[in-house]
């Protein structure tokens, strides 16, 4: 069986080493001139920067963990336990915000366990903005959760549903707030991430090449048109295939084939965000993640490179961090990053490395998000040769462990 894999991301990279290895005949089609995806690295002037965002590896299942460490063996990776700080107020607080408040001023923090003691009453409210007041009270709402959330969605809250969060949030219980409280400790042993793996030498590029192996990667070659003939998927007008995995986002499907007005409809009514990322030059430190919620700057978070490898950089006493910036794309220039007031000057970020925008970056889960799916996947469903993997693919939150376990689900059923 001929199989074409539209997208050589980490979804589509897995799917197609999995087919390869049971022995089909696999074609990845992708549009840029490497693979990887969001889950890319390069160097530049002997710096590492993972541009579409600082990419770490960690996983509950398993199955994802045994594989990749199959493909790139435990040694050539570096065990870290997260270190992320929020700026708030001039001053660095641990994350999980909820879990820190011992860490702010008395009166801030009598403000927050006030209102959070408050908290959880009456029907749980199922836009997002609402949610956030509901959930953590009025004043970790307004010090952090709102804001922040402001910045790194760039769309209204209270358009937003809730669904999405649970797994990706941290959402401690009120016990385990009142516990870090009154034992001042902000321990997040148990969130998501915070303990992770990245490849010691070129960035999680590495993983992305273990997992590629031998498969045959069209790169430069973007999906231009797809139509079904007979039986057959001929991908842009040339090759034929049994079989379609689509790992691409759905808003590029109704450009290359043909789909029933409503569908397409529904498709371009699907919201996401995009993200522009610029590496600095910065003094070294321990911390992993700095997140940013004050609207005084434009960077909602700082991912330290350095941090995640010593290899990060061409001098070992200096690191190497990137900043994110959720938005339009705009010019870059040193100049216009010191003067926009971008990120707190006391990082002491002075040199522009490089940088990047990435069109797709997050998917945004809006009050419509789930009828346009339902109709988008149940129109895609009635054809078994034709099949939507991957964050974009199926339009879900998906880190890259979920995306691995989804195509490993997918190539099971084939
Ligand atoms: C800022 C940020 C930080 C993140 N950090 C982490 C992290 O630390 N850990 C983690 O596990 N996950 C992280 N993620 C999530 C992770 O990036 C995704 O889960 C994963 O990379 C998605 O893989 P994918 O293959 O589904 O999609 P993608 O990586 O988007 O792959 C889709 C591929 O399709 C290609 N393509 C698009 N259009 C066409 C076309 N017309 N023709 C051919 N090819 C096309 C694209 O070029 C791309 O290569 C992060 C995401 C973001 C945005």
């Amino acid at each position: 069986m001929k199989i074409a894999v539209l997208g050589a991301g980490v979804s589509g990279l897995t799917a197609g080493r999995l087919l390869s290895d049971k022995g089909y005949q696999v074609t990845i089609f992708e549009k840029n001139e490497t693979p990887g995806g969001l889950a890319r690295s390069r160097f530049k002037d002997g710096y590492l920067y993972d541009p579409h965002g600082g990419h770490i590896f960690n996983s509950k299942h398993p199955e994802v963990v045994e594989w990749v460490f199959s493909l790139l063996s435990k040694e050539n990776w570096q065990f870290t336990e997260r270190n992320a700080k929020i700026y708030f107020n001039g001053k660095y607080i641990s994350y999980p915000f909820e879990l820190s408040l011992c860490e702010l001023e008395p009166e801030d923090a009598v403000e927050c366990i006030y209102d959070f003691l408050l908290s959880q009453q009456g029907e749980e409210p199922s836009n997002f903005k609402d949610w956030l007041t509901w959930n953590f009270g009025k004043g970790i709402a307004d010090y952090y959760m709102i804001p922040y959330n402001e910045k790194i969605w760039a769309y209204p809250l209270e358009k937003m549903e809730t669904q999405w969060m649970r797994g990706k949030m941290p959402l401690p219980e009120k016990k385990e707030i009142i516990r870090s409280i009154l034992l001042k400790d902000p321990t997040e042993r148990k969130m998501p991430h915070s303990t992770f793996y990245y490849p010691l030498h070129g960035g999680i590029q590495t993983m992305i090449n273990a997992i590629a192996g031998g498969v045959t990667i069209r790169c430069n070659d973007p999906i231009r048109s797809l139509e079904k003939r007979g039986k057959q998927w001929i991908v842009n007008g040339e090759d034929a295939f049994d079989t379609v995995i689509s790992t691409i986002p759905l808003p590029v499907l109704p450009d290359v084939m043909k789909l029933p007005d409503k569908v397409t409809e529904h498709i371009r009514d699907l919201k996401y965000n995009s993200l522009t990322t610029i590496l600095f030059d910065c003094p070294k430190t321990d911390i992993t993640w700095l997140y940013i919620p004050n609207h005084s700057y434009r960077s909602h978070r700082v991912g330290y490179q350095s941090a995640l490898t010593p290899y990060a950089g061409p001098d070992p006493h200096r690191g190497c961090a990137a900043l994110e910036i959720i938005g339009r794309q705009f010019e870059v220039s040193p100049s216009l990053v010191r003067k926009a007031g971008i990120v707190p000057d006391e990082l002491g970020f002075t040199k522009v490395l490089d940088s990047e925008f990435t069109e797709y970056a997050y998917v945004i889960h809006d009050l419509n998000y789930r009828v346009n799916l339902d109709i988008i996947l149940k129109y895609f469903s009635q054809d078994a040769s034709f099949k939507l993997l991957g964050r974009w693919g199926t339009w879900n939150y998906k880190n890259m462990d979920l995306c691995m376990l989804d195509a490993m689900n997918l190539v099971k059923e084939m």
